[in-house]
């Protein structure tokens, strides 16, 4: 059963909308890695999951410096 997960980007503040089974999340939360648990996820997906930085402001963060 999957369910939507809405995180807001702590950086921009947009809704990230994550479309995950509830029984895959829970395993994550419990200690699985998360792309052992969710694979089906992009890596965006994973990151606003992880770090709670949506895509765009994560390239922003580390891709824009030189
Ligand atoms: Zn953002």
């Amino acid at each position: 059963m999957s369910s939507t997960t809405v995180v807001n980007c702590i950086q921009c503040h947009q809704p990230q909308h994550i479309e995950a089974r509830t029984a895959d999340l829970d395993s994550w939360i419990g200690g699985e890695l998360i792309q052992v648990a969710m694979p089906y996820l992009t890596a965006d997906e994973r990151e606003i999951l992880i770090s709670g930085v949506c895509g765009t402001c994560f390239d922003n963060m580390f891709g824009g410096e030189e």
